[in-house]
């Protein structure tokens, strides 16, 4: 695809997914997956996008990464039977932050299915951006559950998307670093995961600048370790010169860009800074290098905020103007006193000097000139400006291989989710 002109920009959304409950006070909801997509509709921006049903990939499609005795246990764990599974209960750190729930495995295939699938749809140039935001789940670890976190559908997302795609780039915007993903791909030089989070005596604890990768991937781990207060100008500051220099050095061919909402100003777990325009900043920078992308959620936890930074996003995706007066929708009541769309900023200290700010932007500069030049491809045959490499044959739809095992229901649901949504 071009950088310029429109583009075609795909949506995956399940209205069974604001049905799952975490329990009572616990911070994460995915309701608010919902109410992004009340807003989405009542803005009427799904009129420009393709919204797709995901198929349900099955579960062996989740052990590409997830080791099968842990995937196997997420099948079978429920609240009723989790008295006897104490043990592996323990083992695979399920319990508080990551609670049992109803239908908790129906969950993880839910919003992992989207994010597979709008991988597929890039893979096979259907779409040139993917929007997944029940997605962006990336603290899971390869036989463990994390930070509300069980199976890490970023990490099943850039596997697919490594089937076409010679080098793939993960961006996480979420206030927490994106430890899950930069695991899974610590010693590739195939996959960059670049980080910008809250460092220091804050969950989950990792992504300290040195941290760069091991053996090939030397490197390929980038992480901008950040202090209290971010605001919108810091984090333009920073976010756009180390991300150009990926995309000069690394050059991929496509990128999973995780958009937690939890680094915006007023979030319950949260102490960033961050308005929606300053967050939508690095959505738009990143939109405009033109490359093919799965546009994932990710955390977000004060559930009036979320919605609003999604909807904006979407609408910035979709190069749309949404007035800043939100439209009458279902969940009108969570948006008051004042019921627009941004929501002020406050007057907290940024604890980011700019001396810290251009210092820890020049190390990561300096370990992107350190890296070899676009890895993989040879100079000659190309590859670089977003191009798909030479030889790569264009899947079918879909293109996950769980066998058809889907529900046939749940096959390109377009024509029924507008009808839905025209009510
Ligand atoms: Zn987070």
């Amino acid at each position: 695809m071009s950088a310029s002109g429109k583009k075609r920009v795909s949506y995956f959304y399940d209205a069974e997914i604001g049905n799952y409950h975490y329990g009572q006070g616990h911070p994460m909801k995915p309701h608010r997956v919902r109410m992004t997509h009340n807003l989405v509709v009542n803005y009427g921006l799904y009129r420009n996008l393709e919204v797709y049903r995901p198929k349900l990939v099955s579960h062996t499609n989740l052990t590409r990464f997830h080791s099968d005795d842990y995937v196997n246990f997420l099948r079978t764990i429920t609240p009723d039977n989790m008295t006897e599974f104490s043990r592996q209960l323990a083992r695979f750190n399920v319990g508080e932050d990551c609670p049992v729930f109803d239908g908790l495995f129906e969950f993880t295939q839910l919003y992992t299915s989207g994010s597979i699938g709008g991988a597929a749809r890039l893979n096979s140039n259907q779409s040139d951006i993917v929007i997944n935001w029940s997605g962006g789940l990336h603290h899971a670890k390869k036989a463990e559950a994390s930070g509300f976190c069980y199976i890490n559908d970023c990490v099943l997302a850039i596997l697919e998307l490594l089937k076409k795609h010679q080098r793939v780039l993960y961006i996480d915007i979420d206030i927490h670093h994106g430890d899950g993903v930069e695991e899974a791909f610590y010693a590739t030089s195939r996959v960059m995961t670049c980080s910008f989070h809250k460092f220091g005596e804050y969950f989950p604890g990792t992504g300290d600048v040195l941290d760069v990768g091991i053996d090939k991937g030397k490197g390929y781990s980038i992480n901008f370790p950040l202090n209290d207060g971010m605001d919108d100008e810091s984090f333009e500051k920073v976010f756009r010169p180390v991300i150009g220099k990926i995309m000069e050095r690394f050059a991929p061919t496509a990128i999973v860009l995780q958009c937690g909402a939890d680094s915006l100003s007023g979030d319950r777990l949260g102490c960033f800074n961050l308005s929606l325009k300053g967050h939508a900043s690095c959505v738009s920078y990143v939109k405009s290098f033109g490359v093919p992308t799965l546009v994932l959620g990710g955390g977000g936890y004060t559930l009036r905020n979320v919605p609003r930074c999604w909807t904006y996003e979407t609408s910035v995706l979709l190069d749309a103007e949404i007035k800043d007066c939100l439209p009458y929708n279902d969940y009108y009541e969570y948006f008051g006193p004042d019921y627009r769309l941004h929501m002020p900023t406050s007057n907290m200290t940024n604890l980011n000097s700019q001396k810290y700010c251009e210092e820890t932007t020049i190390k990561l500069l300096n370990i992107l000139d350190d890296i070899e030049a676009v890895p993989g491809v040879a100079v000659e045959s190309g590859g670089l400006n977003g191009q798909t490499p030479k030889g790569m044959d264009i899947e079918e739809e879909g293109g996950q291989d769980d066998g058809g095992k889907g529900d046939d229901k749940r096959e390109g649901k377009k024509g029924d989710l507008k009808t839905e949504m025209a009510k």
